[in-house]
């Protein structure tokens, strides 16, 4: 992924010679920026601010496949949303492995609060979404930015991973359980209408029932309107992959049904507060399941039909 802005030039090479060529690089280079770009037809584009990741948390590949953290410049973001909105397109995702993380390394003084409001001034955009955002450095001056804001969407998805300290510890994610909670609060206190997801690993290497409990505890206390939640499975190359890891699988899954079973119960919650509500939705298309009904999603990410 280091080198795609060479295909043409790979592709010429193979046809004059009319023999396979393999070029695989090492280290993430320079940020090439004015390759073509091709969206799929609909209302949502997507727009890289930002590749690779510094943070290295123990079980995952990312920063080995992806590389350091680089950001875009801010007037190549502007100037791909522009288009990208010129052309149709009513919301934009801004993505990166880690998008607060957005300026770090850049000539100019900018971060990502700043870049939230600056796309947030252009005209034609309805919707601003963001992802990935990690909770260790989702900063106040974030936090106000999106309340701020007339168009980021106020659905904040703020992955846990998990609610014990120790296996936070162990993952290498750069919070405590006490400074995650603090978080939630400081974003809820900002934006009250505000939908929060996160994302939930299981069976963490050695996690224990108590640390599974915490977990729970974590999930009772935020109450989040959605998980995405996971077995762990290992990545060859990661520190985690040589833990060692007793727990049964069976064991593991039972846990992620408790898991999913609480998360639900919380999803019904917070779907049941929008019965008899009116609320904008930024419809996308025809139902796939049923062609007489539009479908689209809330600001908080809610999908109707
Ligand atoms: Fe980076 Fe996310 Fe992977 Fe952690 S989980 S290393 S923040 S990409």
């Amino acid at each position: 992924t280091h080198n795609t802005h060479r295909l043409p030039e790979l592709l010429e090479r193979t046809l004059a010679t009319g023999r396979p060529v393999m070029d695989v690089w090492e280290r993430e280079g320079e940020i090439v920026e004015e390759l073509p770009v091709h969206r799929n037809p609909g209302i949502r584009a997507y727009v890289n601010i930002m590749y690779g990741c510094d943070n290295f948390c123990s079980y995952c590949i990312v920063p080995y496949v992806r590389g350091r953290e680089r950001s875009r410049r801010l007037k190549d973001i502007l100037r791909e949303i522009e288009t990208a909105v010129n052309q149709g397109y009513r919301e934009i995702m801004l993505l990166g492995q880690n998008v607060n993380s957005y300026g770090k390394g850049l000539a100019e003084e900018v971060d990502f609060a700043d870049l939230l409001t600056k796309v947030d001034q252009l005209p034609g955009l309805e919707r601003i979404r963001y992802m990935t955002s990690h909770p260790k450095n989702f900063s106040d001056k974030i936090i106000r930015a999106i309340a701020d804001s007339k168009h980021v969407c106020e659905h904040f998805h703020l992955p846990v991973q998990a609610g014990g300290n120790h296996v936070l510890r162990w993952m290498n994610r750069g919070y405590t359980r006490e400074e995650y909670k603090e978080l939630i609060r400081r974003v809820r206190e900002a934006s009250p209408n505000c939908s929060i997801t996160t994302d939930i690993i299981v069976g963490f290497p050695n996690e224990t029932d108590e640390d599974f409990q915490d977990t729970l505890d974590v999930v009772n206390e935020c109450r989040y309107d959605g998980a995405y939640t996971f077995i762990f499975s290992k990545r060859e190359g990661t520190p985690a992959a040589k833990m060692t890891d007793d727990t049964p699988l069976s064991l593991k899954e039972k846990r992620l049904a408790k898991l999913n079973e609480l998360v639900n119960s919380y999803s019904l919650k917070h779907n049941q507060e929008y019965l008899n509500k009116i609320v904008p939705v930024l419809i996308e298309g025809v139902s796939e399941k049923d062609p007489t009904k539009a479908f689209g999603y809330t600001d908080t990410m809610k999908l109707v039909n």
